[in-house]
């Protein structure tokens, strides 16, 4: 069977930086923005040749906080990239960010997937969190998108975010499900170190959820989206019949995946390779000796199974046996016997000839399980 390999395409520009956000994404440095794409060429040009893609993904950052020009520039440097015919093909973008023509500058690139980050359609919840848009631009963007020809949209929304009430989160999802998008990621916000919101934590003055209404966002998030035909088919996200997402899917079956652009990674041939963090020397390196890398690690067969397992648990359809036996050339109840029998009787996980899975009660403790499999 031939090896699919996906690209992911970083742009690491923002307009304002969120408040819960610890991507490799910045604001106000535009003035990089025309030197970062040549870089991107050049590594694109080298270590994009001789492969068929099986899909795309540019994210960032905000990708379509790009100009109309530089959008332009981007499709060009991919057209010579080689895809598979009808690779899923999506590009993140803001609301607030885009415009009739920068979306035909998309469809034309080939995009065939637009992924937007709403988060909640409550006015208040947005200018909390550090978004720069509104409901209202938000819902232009989307029904523009459609006016253009996308079929295929998501949409990404947060749960458990400062502030939020039960019934704020019932009305986005409501609202949400009335746009009807092909998908929709629904996340619980993380504190993550680095942020606005981790200052503001460990000030004491972030009023979150507590755990408990955490936990009933989740579940009822969960009951609103699969009750109005939107599968989940991994813990955050879901998707109408045929629509998961083919590009993330890779990701967690460990596929082969090339990252390029400042931070990105690529897994490729059993090696992980980190691609220089700071957009400047990302650049700088690539125009002197064109390479991006950071730092290249060979991974264990036994860190590869491990992440295996951990990701491919995150799909509800759980890990195919086989296909275990064929990347790893062992059975997988013969390396984690004791840990799959053990979460078998606890409840946890359930198995039959071709798969593994968690149960229900298994995702709630997800944590707890997947680091059995850690050694
Ligand atoms: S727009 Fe996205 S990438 Fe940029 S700061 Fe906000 S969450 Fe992060």
């Amino acid at each position: 069977m031939k090896k699919e390999t996906l690209l992911y395409v970083h742009i690491p520009f923002c307009k304002q930086k969120c408040f819960y956000c610890d991507f490799p994404s910045f604001a106000n440095i535009e003035y990089l923005r025309e030197d970062y794409l040549n870089a991107l060429k050049i590594e694109i040009e080298s270590r994009c040749k001789d492969i068929e893609f099986s899909s795309l993904f540019i994210g960032g950052g905000t990708p379509s906080y790009l100009t109309e020009e530089e959008l332009r520039k981007l499709f060009n440097i991919l057209r010579n990239v080689k895809f598979v015919h009808g690779a899923e093909k999506t590009i993140e973008c803001n609301p607030g960010t885009i415009n009739k023509e920068k979306l035909e500058i998309m469809k034309e690139g080939g995009i065939n997937r637009i992924s937007f980050g709403l988060q909640t359609t409550n006015n208040n919840l947005l200018k909390e969190i550090g978004r720069i848009h509104t409901l209202e631009t938000f819902e232009e963007n989307f029904k523009l998108s459609r006016d253009i020809g996308f079929k295929n949209i998501n949409i990404d929304l947060m749960f458990g975010l400062p502030n939020q009430k039960l019934d704020e989160l019932k009305e986005t999802l409501n609202y949400i499900i009335k746009l009807n998008p092909e998908h929709i990621s629904f996340y619980s916000l993380i504190i993550e170190e680095g942020t606005a919101f981790y200052n503001m934590y460990e000030k004491d003055i972030l009023n979150l959820p507590s755990e408990e209404e955490e936990r009933a966002m989740y579940s009822i998030g969960k009951e609103i989206l699969e009750s109005n035909g939107y599968k989940q088919y991994e813990f955050s996200n879901y998707a109408k019949s045929n629509k998961e997402c083919f590009h993330n899917i890779g990701y967690w079956k460990l596929k082969d995946y090339i990252g390029v652009g400042s931070s990105s990674s690529s897994f490729i041939n059993n090696k992980r390779i980190k691609n220089i963090s700071n957009v400047k020397k990302y650049i700088d390196n690539i125009n002197i000796n064109k390479k991006a890398f950071e730092e290249i690690l060979e991974n264990s067969k036994k860190e590869n199974m491990e992440e295996y397992i951990f990701l491919g648990l995150r799909m509800l359809e759980g890990i195919d046996k086989r296909d275990f036996k064929d990347k790893f050339n062992l059975d997988i109840e013969e390396v984690y016997e004791n840990e799959i029998i053990s979460n078998i009787k606890k409840g946890l996980m359930i198995q039959t000839n071709e798969r593994l899975k968690l149960t229900k009660q298994g995702i709630e403790v997800s944590n707890y399980v997947l680091s059995d499999f850690i050694r």
